[in-house]
């Protein structure tokens, strides 16, 4: 069996069985201290992280510090 390849992500999905893209799962920015401090001044910070919510059973399944993603959050 061949070793599976880290850098390829999996279809991650919450308990109730939401993926990323379900519309019950809401994609959460998460910023530094200095991000939360420029957006308190209305100026757009670029998130370190985004986190993945279900709605639903409110569980954090997913995280990711895709470049592209973080990208759609600044
Ligand atoms: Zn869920």
């Amino acid at each position: 069996m061949p070793y599976r390849d880290r850098t390829t992500p999996e279809p991650v999905q919450c308990p109730c069985g939401h993926g990323r893209d379900h519309y019950m799962v809401s994609a959460e920015a998460e910023y530094r201290v200095l991000g939360y401090i420029q957006l308190a001044f209305g100026i757009s910070a670029r998130p370190t992280k985004v986190k993945y919510r279900c709605r639903r059973c409110d569980t954090v399944f997913a995280t990711t510090k895709d470049p592209a993603v973080l990208d759609k959050h600044y």
